[in-house]
């Protein structure tokens, strides 16, 4: 008898997630399918859903999510660190396959700059076609050969390991691999949603003596201090006034300016600010600036005068993703990342979805399976 499985579609830009329901495929050579558990919420996903990118539509969505292995196609034996697998290991995947062959994947080595054929789960590939099943928010994901896929560490929980999604390995390019926090430093983050608080995790887990977040609303803040996320923590809400809040970030750092400064807000001010906020030859990682939303004045002097480094972080790929599982034993033995976390039914996507628009939850993640 054939399977199926409920999947939730977005079938038209601004309208409500269907849920749909699907033959399971059997996979091909090199492809697994996996029983999804857990799903991650994400920013990205209310962008899919107004149609602020370009994607083929119906798709099944989904970029976030660990499960269990159902099946393994002919010739798929071990992850890609080598472990070996079988049905009902607990696994993640990378959610997307470069091209493999443009200037960016085989000569820069940056893949998530990819300008070929980049497949993403969850976001391009159509639901009407084959294997259909390429998203997480259903009860099973078809991955392709060439899927990067990660058997989980057993230290951390599944649900751990879905607390930060895509915010982890954000975080993790950005923090470990763009500007390098060290020993001793004094580290800013502007936001405290996901990726901001992701960051400041990596800036504590890599020696910073000093993490100040800047961000808000204060329940986020609460919610930051709960888990011993930043020592200083500025409300922009409450210290609207910009030049203020230098003022408050230079008082923390003896006058001299952060070391570092990771932007995670979203908001174009916010790097006017990351350079105010750092000190001569100080290193800013922009990694919040995901979606356009324009131009911002700022005083390029201050980049020359101050000697600043600045530095872009776009996305993740397999390097970053694998940092990230890798660091997770250390992460939740440091940080209770499962409070981050508010769990809905599949069935629910619609109110998750509204629940992240509205900032009332950190982190939406859908329940797939009754594990
Ligand atoms: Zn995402
Ligand atoms: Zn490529």
């Amino acid at each position: 008898m054939t399977r199926t499985s409920r999947a939730v579609v977005l079938e038209e830009f601004g309208k409500p997630l269907q849920l749909r329901r699907y033959d399971v495929p059997t996979p091909q050579e090199m492809a697994a399918l996996v029983r999804v558990e857990y799903a991650g919420v994400c920013g990205t996903d209310l962008h899919l859903q107004s149609g602020h990118l370009p994607i083929p539509v119906p798709v099944g969505l989904g970029h976030e999510a660990v499960g269990r292995v159902d099946t393994l196609g002919p010739g798929l034996t071990h992850d890609v660190l080598g472990n070996e697998l079988a049905p009902g290991d607990w696994v993640s995947w990378l959610n997307n396959i470069a091209c493999g062959r443009c200037r960016f994947c085989l000569v820069e080595q940056q893949p998530t700059l990819c300008t070929g054929s980049r497949r993403i789960y969850g976001i391009n590939q159509s639901a009407d076609q084959w294997p259909h099943l390429s998203g997480g928010w259903a009860d099973y994901i078809y991955l392709q050969p060439g899927t990067v896929l990660v058997k989980l560490p057993e230290a951390a929980t599944p649900q751990q390991v879905i607390a930060l999604g895509c915010a982890g390995p954000t975080a993790v390019h950005g923090v470990l691999n763009e500007v390098r926090v060290r020993s001793g430093d004094t580290v800013v983050v502007q936001g405290s949603g996901p990726v901001g608080l992701a960051a400041a995790m990596y800036a504590q887990l890599s020696g910073a003596k000093k993490v100040i977040i800047v961000g808000g609303p204060a329940t986020r803040l609460e919610l930051a201090k709960r888990l011993g996320v930043g020592h200083v923590h500025i409300d922009v809400f409450q210290v609207a006034d910009a030049d203020e809040r230098t003022e408050i970030v230079h008082g923390e750092t003896d006058g001299a300016g952060a070391d570092v400064v990771v932007e995670c807000a979203g908001v174009p001010s916010a790097v006017a600010e990351a350079i105010d906020y750092a000190r001569p030859d100080g290193a800013i990682a922009v990694i919040g600036q995901y979606t356009d939303h324009g131009p911002t004045p700022i005083n390029p002097h201050l980049i020359t005068r101050k000697n600043l480094n600045i530095s872009g972080s776009w996305g993740f790929g397999a390097r970053h993703y694998l940092g990230y599982i890798a660091s997770l034993p250390q992460l939740v033995a440091n940080f209770d990342i499962g409070q981050m976390v508010s769990e809905y039914a599949l069935e629910e996507a619609n109110s998750a979805l509204a629940d992240v628009k509205s900032g009332a939850v950190v982190k939406a993640v859908l329940r797939v399976g009754d594990e």
